[in-house]
Order: C-alpha cells, then sequence, then structure tokens
C-alpha cells in the first residue's frame, strides 16, 4: 500500500485509489498536506504493464480472437491494474525524471 514519502503516513486504499487517475498531477496526502507522485520506478512499472498488455492484445489478434473477447481482455487487464495500483506502487514527494 502506498506510504507517504514525507511523513510516512499510510494511506488507505480509498485514499490512495484516485491516484490511478490522477497519477500526473499528484495529490495531496491527506495526513500532512504535502504533493504526492508515482515515483519513477512506478512509473516505468505501469509503462510495462501497459507493454505486456500491447502484446497480449496484438497476440489474441493474431490468432483471430473474435474482437469482443479482445476488448474483454483489455477491459480485465486495465481495471486489474487500476485495484492493484495501491499496492504495486510507491509514491515520492517529488516528480522525479523517468530516467
Ligand atoms: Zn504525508
Amino acid at each position: 500500500m502506498f506510504s507517504c514519502a514525507s511523513c510516512g503516513y499510510k494511506f488507505k486504499y480509498k485514499e490512495a485509489m484516485p491516484f490511478s487517475w490522477n497519477a500526473r498531477v499528484g495529490r495531496d496526502c491527506p495526513n500532512c498536506g504535502t504533493r504526492q507522485y508515482y515515483s519513477a520506478a512506478s512509473r516505468k512499472k505501469s509503462m510495462y504493464f501497459t507493454l505486456v498488455g500491447m502484446i497480449i492484445i496484438i497476440f489474441s489478434n493474431s490468432i483471430n480472437l473474435p474482437l469482443p473477447y479482445v476488448f474483454l481482455i483489455a477491459g480485465v487487464m486495465v481495471s486489474a491494474l487500476l485495484l492493484l495500483t495501491p499496492f504495486i506502487f510507491e509514491l515520492s514527494d517529488e516528480e522525479e525524471p523517468m530516467w
């Protein structure tokens, strides 16, 4: 689960969720108010997830899987990633450069 990079506050799941759709601008820590961003390592992770997802979609396309199934797989993967984000990503109190 996320913890604040400056005060160590452990986010509750419900507080951690909005990061998934607010990752670029960051969000304030509910405890100390410091703006938190995904760490560079976390953003790299999310990039790899996207990459793997694209490979799976291209693969399922090449084995002639019907389009609705491809969309279904993509949807399941996106929601799984969103739901798991607070467990696999970490926060940083500054916007770290990607590389
Ligand atoms: Zn904090």
